[in-house]
């Protein structure tokens, strides 16, 4: 194991600047494909929190008091920094949180797309407002404010995208802004902070690390912070609610699913069979909040879905784990030690409920072919996939977040819509049907904040992703980061 002077050491931006931790405490952070550390961040505590607070707080005046179009400026340029800063960006958030890199090739065009979308975006929010006439000589406008300071916080799965998203469209409408990412996943938002603030004046961005459980409470609780967006668990999202009441605020919440993926048997078959497979057994071990982690199958077309699955999932020209920077490879390992253990307590609760187990179910070490002794203390866990009736079965209820899916057959459509609205969650789902009719009802009748026909997971700035239930509310658009103030001037 590195001693921890051999360790990568990042810091927090706090007002412009990096900073230690005040008390001077660090936490390792850990590679998931090796299960060895590589770097440390930060372990901040209450006495950070001020700081914080007071930089965005005393950044805000300026900043808000600058021309929409020069604020967009620096967001350009932001944008612009990508093209240096991108590919090692995306390399740390590998080593963070095990997704391969290929993805992030993408992610780094969906990145800069942002910053260029939120610039055009920030001199829109001025003419948003409206007038009314509120009878003679009175006239009425409202007037889209910034919040003041708000909070970001990140989870470990897809830190540098949850950052630019709540970031960029913060700042696009004038507020300054803190994130703390997750103590999981850490070092490439400090980074990416690190890089902003060479851009931005000081305390515009600031990025303060440590535990969710130690600071989190803090920040949201705190006076000077206005608004919170947060993209995480719903066991989160709920002490995140209590700590904000005393003082109360506006919130986002961007949370997890249980994501039904419905094959009809009018479907173009080999279609749906590889958006399914992509919809939950990609590059990031389905450690994705939209994972279409049920797979609903017409009975009909049911044994010929689940055998082509199987046969794709279980070739290993089709699935190599190892090197998370080999693009060769196309599984990533799970991001961190308590998740993968709760994703393994998934494999054996699926047994143990009955479920029949269709293919998978290995972990660590013994998923590595040929085996590697580099490797072979990483989080590993084999794409696997479970068969039920029973959608009450808790591998259908609860969120897993891993390469764990399960196939439930239905015999109509109602059935399947049942079925699909069977559950506390609503973000995402998927319809496999060449029926345009049938493909209208379905997007009526699901309860979820996207509906995806024919495809999955398609997503992009000009339209909300946002989840309905227990999935969250809010999303992290120009307009979300504004509140609306009513004026009447009397002319009499
Ligand atoms: P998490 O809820 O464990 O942690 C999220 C963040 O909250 C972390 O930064 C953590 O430090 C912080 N936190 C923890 N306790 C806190 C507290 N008391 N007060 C304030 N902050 C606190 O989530 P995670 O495990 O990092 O991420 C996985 C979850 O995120 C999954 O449920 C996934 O579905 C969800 N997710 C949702 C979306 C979406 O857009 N809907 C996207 C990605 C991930």
């Amino acid at each position: 194991m590195k001693a921890a002077k051999d360790l990568r050491q990042f810091h927090n931006i706090i007002d412009g600047k990096l900073v230690p931790a005040s008390a001077g405490e660090t936490m390792d952070s850990i590679d998931p494909a090796t299960g060895k550390p590589w770097s440390t961040i930060p372990l901040s505590t209450t006495n950070d929190v001020d700081s914080v607070v007071k930089a965005a707080s005393k950044a805000f005046p300026a900043w808000s008091a600058l021309p929409a179009r020069s604020r967009a400026d620096y967001l350009r340029q932001i944008g612009d920094a990508l093209s240096e800063h991108g590919e090692e960006l995306l390399t740390l958030e590998t080593r963070n949180n095990g997704w391969t890199l290929d993805p992030y090739q993408y992610l780094n065009i969906v990145l800069k797309q942002i910053w260029y979308d939120a610039a055009g975006a920030a001199p829109i929010v001025g003419a948003q407002g409206k007038t009314v006439q509120m009878g003679t000589g009175n006239f009425g406008y409202t007037r889209r404010e910034p919040y003041g300071v708000v909070l970001g916080i990140l989870p470990w799965n897809a830190g540098l995208f949850s950052f630019t998203i709540k970031a960029a469209y913060a700042l696009a409408a004038g507020n300054t802004v803190i994130i703390k990412p997750s103590e999981h996943a850490a070092s490439a938002s400090l980074r990416y902070g690190e890089i902003l603030s060479e851009i931005l004046p000081p305390g515009v961005v600031n990025v303060i690390s440590g535990l969710g459980s130690e600071i989190g409470d803090v920040l949201v609780g705190h006076k000077q912070v206005n608004k919170v967006s947060m993209t995480g668990s719903k066991q989160t999202a709920e002490m995140i609610t209590r700590a904000s009441a005393p003082v109360p605020k506006s919130l986002i919440f961007e949370l997890g699913g249980k994501s039904p993926n419905i094959i009809f048997e009018d479907a173009d078959i080999n279609q749906a069979v590889n958006g399914v497979i992509n919809g939950i057994f990609t590059r990031n071990a389905g450690q994705i909040c939209a994972a279409g982690s049920r797979i609903l199958v017409h009975r009909p077309i049911f044994d010929r879905v689940i055998g082509k699955i199987k046969e794709h999932m279980t070739d290993p020209e089709n699935v190599k784990y190892g090197d998370t920077l080999d693009t060769t490879n196309t599984m990533g390992p799970i991001a961190n030690l308590p998740q993968y253990r709760k994703v393994c307590s998934y494999l054996q609760i699926g047994k143990e409920e009955g479920a029949e187990l269709i293919f998978g179910g290995r972990t660590g070490g013994e998923v590595l072919l040929p085996d590697d002794p580099h490797y072979s203390d990483g989080y590993w866990v084999e794409p696997t996939l479970f068969k039920t009736d029973n959608n009450k079965l808790q591998i259908c209820q609860e969120e897993v977040f891993g390469p764990i899916a399960v196939a439930i057959p239905f015999d109509d459509e109602e059935e399947a819509v049942r079925i699909a609205n069977d559950t506390d969650y609503g973000l995402a789902s998927g319809v496999w049907t060449q029926d345009l009719k049938r493909a209208q009802r379905m997007t009526e009748k699901i309860e979820a904040g996207n509906v995806w026909v024919n495809t999955y997971a398609m997503v992009g700035p000009d339209l909300p992703f946002g989840g309905f239930k227990e999935s969250g509310y809010g999303t992290d658009t120009v307009l979300e980061y504004t509140r609306e103030k009513a004026c009447v001037i009397n002319f009499n």
